[in-house]
């Protein structure tokens, strides 16, 4: 197999938490504020893009690179690359896997983030599908995989824009001091999110993103959080901080 349709963005690895995002943007909307937190305290995060997300009403490729590029510079991430499967087309089959355990295995994260696995856009679902399986085949010995076989620690799942089939979040991060940074790389997606680039089907703006954020910091006693979901609980090591 070949990794023919690979792009770098910037950087280079290894990283603590690597954000798998299925178009430019979902990750940004998912988790930005956090990846910006992360990132301020000294955690390596990238963000590895399934497809370039074209087309759409208004994009094209050069212009959604650097807009990715843009955004994650904004939010301190320290690697980028887009994988180059097709967008609307992401299938979880073998060549994907093959491709995505390659690059979990250079880049070596601790923690993967992907989409959360019930959603409206058939890229999400294959996309939290294939990024469970990347992890499994990245720790396999005795395989074709480029790179040194690594175990990945923990998956989480952020949410994307269709959170209206969201079950009850595991956790909440509180993204107070980071909201503004998450606005900011939001506001680079122009030809997907700014209605004055985009016209009136705009699907979301970076205005209902910051009311989603308040509503869940509402929800913790704070002013902006992220919601996560996790398929296995989370192991309090000291719960002295909890209890
Ligand atoms: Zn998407």
């Amino acid at each position: 197999m070949t990794e023919g349709g690979f792009r770098l963005l910037f950087g280079s690895g290894p990283v603590d938490l690597l954000v798998i995002s299925p178009h430019p943007d979902d990750a940004e909307i998912g988790m930005g504020g956090t990846m910006a937190l992360l990132a301020q305290r000294g955690r390596r995060v990238g963000i590895l893009d399934l497809t370039d997300g074209e087309p759409t009403p208004v994009g094209d490729p050069p212009r959604r690179l650097q807009e990715a590029r843009e955004a994650a510079e904004v939010l301190g991430v320290c690697w980028r690359g887009c994988l180059g499967l097709r967008n609307r087309a992401v299938v979880p089959d073998l060549e994907a896997r093959w491709l995505l355990a390659g690059w979990i295995r250079r880049l070596r994260p601790r923690t993967v983030a992907l989409p959360y696995w019930v959603d409206y856009h058939p890229d999400h679902v294959a996309g939290a599908q294939l990024g469970e399986a990347a992890c499994f085949w990245a720790r396999l010995s005795r395989s074709d995989i480029p790179g040194e076989p690594h175990r990945v620690q923990r998956i989480v799942y952020y949410y994307s824009i269709h959170l209206r089939d969201a079950h009850r979040p595991a956790f909440l991060v509180d993204i107070s001091k980071t909201v503004a940074t998450k606005l900011a790389a939001l506001r680079c997606y122009r030809s997907q999110l700014d209605p004055a680039v985009r016209g009136p089907d705009v699907p979301v703006t970076a205005e209902d993103l910051e009311v989603a954020a308040r509503y869940w910091g509402w929800l913790a006693r704070t002013t902006h959080a992220e919601p996560f979901a996790l398929r296995t609980p989370l192991l309090l090591k000291d719960p002295l901080a909890t209890f």
